[in-house]
């Protein structure tokens, strides 16, 4: 498994726990990330950081972390221990569960964006799209599919990331398609054309698995994978041999193959 390039530092600034912003719960597997503005023009990542503690027993709304031009602050542990809930997306909204089959505060991070006043947003913009990189990394998430906006998943009440990044003159989907690129370029995989990048990937191991020479079981074994073993795949095959009325295989790098039906 390759490193992943370390940018940035995340610094920690943790909310005492437990407290209404912080319980202290864990998260028992990150599924998926939601990308959040602020939606308070000119307030840094510290000035956020430091209100929520503040008010930490007065409300309960929370994120994990918050980007400026200057810093990336962990205030709820994500990136620098075990992850834990925080409150940044209504229970109430079904998007999350249709998308994901899981409620974004019992299974994703946030990450909140800050924008505007004396912030420079080429600067802060660039650690965004990083941490969000990094969090797919991390949690062995899809960068082009495990990524998603708050107003996405909350359209009635909310715009973010949409607002904040158009303070940084980009879109939503230019965020989508950078973060993308950024995660393949940490893993030093920047050669890689575009159409390849968007079917890219990562899987878990669940049984033990046969890397194969050709996307058939009467093809040659190359390797014998583990469960828990990752695979990194390059393209996604939906013609190989059928086992289980499943005919998608993984083809990585090599040009070798794994059957979908024994990944996570
Ligand atoms: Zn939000």
């Amino acid at each position: 498994m390759p490193d992943f390039k370390e940018t940035y530092t995340v610094t920690r600034n943790y909310i005492p726990v437990p407290s209404k912003r912080r319980p202290g719960l864990f998260i028992q597997k990150v599924r998926f990330i939601v990308a959040h503005d602020t939606g308070n023009p000119a307030s840094t990542a510290s000035q956020n950081v430091r209100y929520y503690i503040n008010s930490r027993n007065e409300k309960s709304a929370s994120a994990h972390l918050f980007v400026d031009d200057k810093e990336i602050i962990e205030c709820v542990p994500a990136l620098n221990a075990p992850p834990e809930k925080a409150w940044h997306v209504l229970y109430s909204v079904p998007k999350d569960n249709e998308l994901y089959g899981v409620n974004a505060n019992d299974a994703a991070i946030g990450v909140e964006y800050c924008y505007g006043g004396n912030i420079d947003a080429d600067k802060a913009y660039n650690k965004y799209v990083w941490v969000l990189a990094k969090l797919c990394y991390e949690f062995q998430l899809d960068p082009s599919k495990d990524i998603v906006g708050h107003f996405f998943l909350d359209p009635k009440r909310k715009t973010d990331p949409v607002t904040g990044l158009a303070h940084s003159r980009r879109t939503y989907d230019q965020l989508l398609v950078d973060v993308v690129q950024e995660y393949c370029k940490c893993l030093g995989k920047e050669g890689l054309s575009a159409p390849r990048l968007a079917s890219t990937g990562r899987v878990v191991v669940a049984v033990k698995l046969n890397v194969r020479k050709e996307p058939d079981t009467r093809s040659e074994i190359v390797q014998v994978l583990s469960p828990g073993m990752i695979f990194d795949y390059i393209k996604v095959i939906n013609n190989g041999q059928s086992i289980n009325n499943n005919s998608t295989w993984y083809e990585d790098a090599n040009g070798n193959y794994v059957w979908s039906g024994g990944v996570k």
